[in-house]
């Protein structure tokens, strides 16, 4: 079936390439830019500041010899991937920010933050790691605050409790567009595909509710016509497959390419790049709306919080809703926090849901997708 493409902008399949141009507006505006790299930047209160986030470059392998230059061989991808960017001065949302938001994560990425605090202004966030201690609340919305007043200081501009409440009203109304956007994924066959998720996703995270609703209406709009068309992808018996872990983009997504190649779809894409970034709720009209934000992101399901039983909830909800036949969780070569954890998720998705898994262990190299499709195949063939 020839579907027509979602957006039909020019840009679709190429989603840096259409933020790139989005981010190059504002900055023909004169619209201020701050880089972000993880889920845990509080982007409602960058957007309260009338500051721009962007998402900084971090899955290509074509910088990575250059990191590994300082960096050890054995890290994470993602981490030498960003940093390589960083010293070929090759990412140009990079160029473009006046300032860098980091938070203390994984190790890897924290004490790569201390290099990257040479080139340009970086402020750190201490994370705190026990979501569930009753001090993590305060602590975090301490963290907010202290970001604000950088971002205060570097960017001369300010944030009140109105502008962040607005900030948080929009976004809230962003993301659940957003999340109903996912649940044309869950129709069975799904009518829409991880390139089209992917690439909404690449834009809808740097983006305002403003920017963004109007948009999404017409692709809801269009989604809806696929329905009555009865356009979907795939057929009822290709393999549905959830795919969590560690964030997937550009080399990395050699991953969904394998399973579409192997018959099989994609229908919920669990990561801070896929449908991660648009989930919970910040509570609005609250007398201290900075608290509210650092209660919705201390919810975040990332490994990097111990214990991290969100995340089995979670999974839980995106399996009742997407109804995937199998669970393949993508881990990052050198990613502890996600490999480790790999344990708990595969029992858990077993156990619970009677779900097969499989957990696939990559980096951005093209070496072992012969390797990966094998494991995919065989996957799918235990399915039946
Ligand atoms: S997986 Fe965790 S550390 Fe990585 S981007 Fe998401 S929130 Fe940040
Ligand atoms: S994938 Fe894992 S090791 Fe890499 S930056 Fe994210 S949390 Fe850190």
């Amino acid at each position: 079936m020839n579907i027509e493409p979602l957006m039909n902008d020019g840009f679709d399949g190429e989603p840096a390439r259409r933020v790139l141009r989005y981010m190059e507006g504002h900055k023909e505006k004169g619209h201020p830019i701050v880089g972000i790299y993880c889920g845990y930047a509080p982007i409602e209160l960058i957007y309260a500041m009338g500051i721009v986030p962007t998402v900084l470059c971090a899955f290509s392998k074509a910088p990575i010899p250059s990191a590994e230059a300082i960096l050890p061989a054995n890290l994470c991808p993602l981490i030498k991937s960003s940093y390589g960017f960083i010293l070929e001065g090759t990412c140009p949302f990079f160029s473009m920010s006046s300032a860098i938001i980091a938070e203390t994560t994984c190790d890897g990425k924290k004490k790569m933050f201390e290099l990257a605090a040479q080139v340009k202004p970086l402020h750190v966030m201490d994370l705190p790691q026990l979501p569930d201690e009753v001090e993590a609340l305060d602590n975090w919305t301490v963290m907010i605050r202290k970001l604000q007043g950088f971002l205060e200081k570097t960017y001369h501009t300010k944030a009140t409790d109105q502008t962040i409440e607005t900030a948080i009203q929009k976004t809230n109304r962003k993301n659940s567009m957003m999340r109903k956007f996912y649940d044309y994924a869950a129709i069975h066959p799904p009518v829409i595909n991880w390139q089209e998720m992917y690439d909404v996703g690449f834009l809808a995270l740097p983006s305002t509710g403003d920017e963004m609703i109007p948009l999404l209406e017409t692709l809801l709009e269009k989604l809806d016509k696929r329905v009555e068309q009865g356009v979907h992808y795939g057929s009822p018996e290709s393999p549905r497959v959830l795919v969590t872990g560690c964030p997937v983009g550009g080399d990395a997504l050699k991953i969904f390419k394998i399973i579409e190649a192997a018959g099989g779809l994609v229908v919920v894409p669990d990561a801070c790049t896929g449908i991660k970034a648009f989930m919970g709720k910040i509570e609005e009209n609250t007398p201290d709306p900075v608290r509210a934000i650092a209660q919705r992101y201390l919810e975040i399901p990332c490994a990097c919080m111990t214990p991290n039983d969100r995340r089995l909830s979670s999974l839980s909800e995106m399996i009742e809703k997407f109804k995937p036949d199998a669970v393949v969780d993508f881990v990052l070569t050198a990613c502890h926090s996600y490999n480790v954890e790999a344990y708990k998720v595969g029992e858990y998705v077993g156990e619970r849901h009677g779900l097969p898994y499989l957990k696939i262990e990559s980096d951005y190299s093209d070496n072992d997708e012969g390797q990966i499709r094998t494991k995919i195949e065989a996957l799918f063939e235990i399915l039946g």
